[in-house]
């Protein structure tokens, strides 16, 4: 008996692993498919319409526990005898990071249940943009980010990655714009005002995703298209035109992409995060259109959570490395096939300082793989440990069990979970089976618990370096004593390294001649604007100040504005031209952009 079996009886009632954060009893009763109905109103910044969901019941309750957000719930029905008829609910306290639990009386025979809601203004869910915050200028924009807890915000729904479902939407729009979601998009440009979706995979919810605005679309391959307002689209379908070679080359190490098409969205600058895999349509910040295709590894990262988070999913966000590291690990083994060694281990390199740089931040139990959140809202602790250090675990265990091994091991995972949600007990059981007692003496049981459950980075994990930076190194040694830089081939990575690395006491006059010799105050490649600007904060250096406040202006991922924000608070002067910067800057930023930043700007500490 495999193991695929065991986990395939508790299909429909998952209820392997506690989820803190979310009210759903899935073990008493679980919804396996959701239909959407849903207009778009711009004006009052409002999604309203109705979910409608099947129902599993798997013991004899007769309530259904869903999680919401800031919704407003207008009455609830039930199917009973191919007839709605109205039923009670009620709703729950507000909890300041789960929202409210809204408990709604199925009775014992009903098949489907329907809320009728609305969402609020301020759904933490969703970003709505008017006319201005868009490129276009012409038509407003409205966008989700349902990951990890934020799908409560705009449906009411067992908001827990432990359940899977299947949706249909029907989503209604002003006329002139296109609407998009998580599911089959057409490629066809008529805009009718109403659109219908099928997502027949069975997903978890937090990857439900809908965006609408003034979109055009242009294919790149036969299964690959991008998604973007006009302005972009072109860029984006050449800075993206490896992404059809990613899918093949991720197919022969891991499986079947098993998701029809892959297409990506392009989102306006606002877009909190770099991407997020919302199955079949990734969505895409529009600062890694490089003009150089330098930042692609964006794209092999999202398309990797094809594999790992999409088709094998953390069962609660304690085990978000079990998406994130994956994913990491996967997403530089696509550069690396596509792009070389040197490329692939400029970019671990980068990750793992970044890692570094969080593993000195963060309090030490905030460090470990399977952290305990406690109730804690997932947002506030996404850091480099599920992504660097769980990739490391990976790298680990490839280096101890060599390539081959290792690379028949995920693939057997991939197989063996796809479409389930796994904590990371069930990891660990399945990894010692599978991998450990496969070949007995490499790698103690005890190993893998510092790795799981211990903060820090074990003694013998591995140190990412890359020769490419060591020359760097080498090359900014010699500039430091008056020599010239040689950058002819230097590549962002490079670059990134370069500046990251600077010395603190670096003096104002090679800061001026690096800027005079290489425009860095005016790069308009956005990491390499992001390091430099940091650089530039720390050492007063008053020339980019204005570029500063423009970059802030115009971009509103958290990793890229966030840190100039940290480094700012730490003087008063800088502190109150920051927050002078950030009230003209905070409409075009995203709710989850204002909240960390607003916690920087205007918090105790
Ligand atoms: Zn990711």
């Amino acid at each position: 008996m495999s193991l695929s079996f065991v986990v395939a009886l508790l299909v429909g009632s998952p209820a392997q692993a506690e989820d803190v954060h979310s009210y759903a009893r899935l073990n008493q009763v679980s919804t396996p498919h959701l239909d959407l109905n849903l207009t778009v109103d711009f004006e009052a910044r409002k999604l309203k319409g109705h979910a409608t969901y099947t129902l599993a019941r798997h013991d004899e309750t007769t309530q259904l526990y869903l999680d919401t957000s800031d919704l407003t719930i207008e009455r609830a029905e039930l199917l009973v005898n191919d007839q709605w008829q109205p039923t009670k609910f009620t709703l729950g306290d507000v909890h300041p990071s789960l929202g409210r639990e809204l408990i709604v009386d199925i009775g014992s025979v009903a098949k489907k249940v329907r809320i009728h809601y609305q969402t609020a203004p301020t759904a933490s869910g969703l970003q709505w943009l008017t006319p201005e915050q868009t490129a276009g200028k012409q038509h407003p924009f409205m966008f989700s980010q349902s990951q990890p807890i934020h799908s409560r915000s705009w449906i009411p729904i067992q908001d827990s990655p432990a359940l899977r479902l299947t949706y249909n939407a029907t989503i209604t729009t002003p006329k002139d714009l296109l609407a998009v979601m998580s599911a089959d998009n057409s490629l066809s440009d008529e805009r009718p005002g109403t659109y219908e979706f099928t997502m027949p995979q069975p997903i978890p919810p937090y990857l439900i995703a809908i965006a609408a605005g003034d979109l055009a679309i242009k294919s790149i391959s036969d299964n690959v298209a991008v998604f973007a307002e006009q302005y972009i689209l072109d860029d984006a379908a050449w800075e993206f035109a490896d992404t059809p070679a990613m899918i093949e080359t991720t197919e022969a190490m891991y499986g079947p992409y098993r998701w029809d098409r892959y297409d990506l969205l392009i989102l306006p600058p606002s877009f909190p995060f770099g991407g997020m895999e919302n199955p079949r349509l990734s969505f895409i910040t529009p600062t890694v259109v490089a003009g150089d295709r330098s930042l692609v590894n964006l794209i092999a990262h999202e398309l990797a959570h094809s594999w790992s988070g999409n088709l094998v999913t953390n069962a609660s966000w304690r085990d978000l490395w079990i998406n994130e590291g994956f994913t990491s690990y996967v997403e530089n083994r696509i550069m690396e096939a596509l792009f070389g060694e040197r490329r692939a281990n400029m970019e671990l390199a980068l990750g793992y300082q970044d890692l570094l740089g969080d593993l000195e931040r963060l309090r030490p139990q905030d460090t470990v793989l399977n952290i305990d959140l406690g109730t804690r809202h997932p947002d506030d602790v996404f850091s480099q440990v599920p992504y660097v250090k769980g990739q490391l675990f990976l790298v680990y265990l490839e280096q101890k069990f060599g390539r081959e091994m290792f690379d028949k091991f995920l693939r057997q995972y991939f197989d063996d979970f796809a479409f389930q949600s796994i904590s990371t007990e069930q990891f660990k059981t399945y990894l010692k089976r599978e991998l450990l007692d496969k070949k007995p003496n490499t790698v103690a049981m005890s190993k893998i618990n510092e790795w799981l459950h211990e903060p820090g980075l074990p003694e013998d994990a591995p140190k990412p370096n890359s020769d490419a930076f060591a020359q760097v190194e080498q090359q900014m040694q010699r500039w430091l004593k008056g020599g010239q830089l040689q950058t002819d081939a230097w590549t962002t990575h490079e670059w990134l390294h370069f500046i990251n690395n600077l010395p603190l006491d670096i003096s104002a006059n090679n800061m001026a001649r690096l800027d005079r010799e290489f425009s860095l105050t005016e790069s308009q490649n956005s990491e390499i604007a992001h390091a430099w600007l940091k650089l530039a904060i720390v050492k007063k250096y008053e020339p980019a100040r204005e570029r500063l406040r423009s970059y802030l202006l115009t971009i509103g991922r958290n990793k890229l504005v966030s840190p100039l924000y940290r480094e700012l608070a730490k003087t008063p002067d800088n502190l109150k031209w920051a927050r002078e910067v950030y009230e003209q800057a905070k409409p075009g930023y995203h709710p989850l952009t204002q909240t960390v930043n607003e916690a920087l700007l205007y918090g105790e500490n």
